[in-house]
């Protein structure tokens, strides 16, 4: 098991029943984020793949280069560029491992967003 993940087993084990319900709380709204940072996929259209543009919907798009190593597309209806991750978490979140961790960590301590956000140095 990894470390961070057996010492936040233990630290849960010592919670009381509100602090153990407020962390599953949160961890739900943690799991939900993060499965709004999944890469957009192609879908397939008249027998070929393309990318559905996030800014309008359509399916006309074509490959357009690339942005900070991740394939761009450009759309073809309303013109506007964007990567697999416009529009998701992910594309916005500045958060590292290490924030990550120091989130968890805060979670745990049952520490509000407020001061977690000030450790980290985001808005809450
Ligand atoms: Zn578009």
């Amino acid at each position: 098991m990894d470390d961070l993940l057996s010492e936040l087993v233990s630290k849960a084990g010592a919670m009381s029943d509100e602090e153990l319900s407020s962390l599953m709380r949160q961890l739900e709204v943690l799991k939900s984020g993060r499965e709004k940072q999944q890469e957009r996929h192609e879908v397939a259209v008249d027998g070929r793949l393309a990318m559905p543009c996030p800014h309008c919907g359509s399916v006309s798009t074509m490959k357009y280069g690339k942005y900070r190593g991740t394939a761009r597309y450009k759309c073809k209806d309303c013109g506007k560029t964007f990567t697999s991750t416009t529009g998701t978490m992910f594309y916005h979140s500045k958060l590292g491992v290490a924030e990550w961790k120091k989130l968890l960590e805060g979670m745990v301590l049952n520490r509000s967003n407020a001061d977690i956000a000030q450790d980290l140095q985001i808005s809450a």
